[in-house]
């Protein structure tokens, strides 16, 4: 099932991104995808802040293919695949980016798409699109049972929070 979340600001995305990533477990994989722009990086810092890490210590790393952050309850890995547009399982390979996945961290990679199919089967999917400058929807598609019920938990308890 896709579940969907409207967003009115950057703080809001991050707000919802941290609630999710005080729900991961060790090797959690969350693809994140959407234009340039979309809120896929403002995502990963709420993701950040959600492990207990500090939202400052994520960049958008244009040259860097991978950053890792340790300083939270569990470590980060926030990929970024835009350069690899059109690389084949081989390169993805030699670079060892699946070595991350199969970690004891939460794997966040933007660009998911460009992971050649098959590479990983259980992950979140997190779509973000435009509505315009400040408006966004985040499309959450689960695959996999972990993940399923992680929304579930993730919707759950923000509907309680909305109530009170
Ligand atoms: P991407 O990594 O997808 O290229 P970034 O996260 O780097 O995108 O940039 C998203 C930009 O959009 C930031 O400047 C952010 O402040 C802005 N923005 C405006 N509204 C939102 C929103 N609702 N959610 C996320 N980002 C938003
Ligand atoms: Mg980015």
């Amino acid at each position: 099932m896709i579940h969907e979340i409207h967003t009115s600001s950057p703080e809001e995305t991050q707000a919802w991104a941290a609630q999710l990533g005080a729900l991961l477990f060790p090797g959690a994989v969350i693809g994140l995808e959407g234009d340039l722009g979309a809120g896929k990086t403002c995502f990963v810092k709420g993701l950040a802040t959600g492990l207990g890490l500090n939202e400052d210590e994520i960049s958008s790393p244009t040259f860097t293919l991978i950053a890792e952050h340790y300083r939270g309850r569990l470590p980060l890995y926030h990929i970024d695949l835009y350069r690899l547009e059109g690389a084949k399982l081989e390169e993805v390979g030699e670079i060892g980016i699946e070595e991350y996945l199969a970690g004891q961290g939460v794997a966040a990679i933007e660009w998911f798409s460009f992971f050649p199919d098959s590479v990983v089967n259980n992950y979140l999917l997190v779509t973000l699109a435009f509505v315009n400058e400040n408006e966004r929807v985040l499309k959450l598609t689960p695959h996999g049972e972990q993940y399923e019920q992680i929304v579930k938990i993730l919707l759950g308890v923000e509907s309680k929070r909305r109530v009170t």
